[in-house]
């Protein structure tokens, strides 16, 4: 087999503030799913500025950046690891082309979405990204629910 030479990966699933709004949770979880990659975790998830900024701190010198960093705290995400084989690059197939006009049709972004800063969906874009985003989103919730002092994991 093919598949068991390769390694169990981990990435790290977001749906954005617009895919919340539009009532598309169940949709998006249900490509995964359907695709059949394991769900490891999942939470309602209102994104304080700090986290959206270190999240995305690799696009930190985009002029697009205070506006993306608007959009992802302008609501509730919903954060979630999925896991399996390959499934890094193949949850970046199902989400699509970062601007879905571009994204081809099947896709989530491709079927769903119009505007590049409405795109609906973040996934991991390495593997080494996904272990770090949910490393992050997991100890935030943690630290946040204990004693609010989260910003110290920073
Ligand atoms: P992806 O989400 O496909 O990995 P990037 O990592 O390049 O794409 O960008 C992160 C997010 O920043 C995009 O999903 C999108 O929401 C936003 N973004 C990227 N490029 C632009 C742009 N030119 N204008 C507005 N928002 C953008
Ligand atoms: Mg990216």
């Amino acid at each position: 087999l093919v598949a068991s030479m390769e390694e169990v990966e981990q990435t790290y699933i977001m749906i954005k503030p617009d895919g919340v709004q539009r009532g598309l949770v169940g949709e998006i979880i249900s490509r995964f799913e359907r695709k059949g990659f394991k769900l490891t975790g999942l939470k309602l998830f209102q994104c304080p500025k700090e986290l959206a900024e270190e999240h995305y701190k690799d696009l930190q010198s985009k002029t697009f950046f205070p506006k993306l960093i608007d959009y992802i705290t302008s609501g509730p995400v919903v954060c979630m690891g999925w896991e399996g084989v390959g499934v890094v690059a193949s949850a970046r197939k199902l989400i699509g082309a970062t601007n879905p006009l571009n994204a081809e049709p099947g896709t989530i972004r491709g079927d769903l979405a119009v505007q590049t800063g409405r795109n609906v969906v973040h996934g991991s874009d390495s593997p080494d990204n996904g272990k770090r985003e949910i490393v992050w989103s997991s100890a935030f919730e943690l630290l946040l629910d204990m004693n609010e002092t989260y910003i110290r994991i920073f």
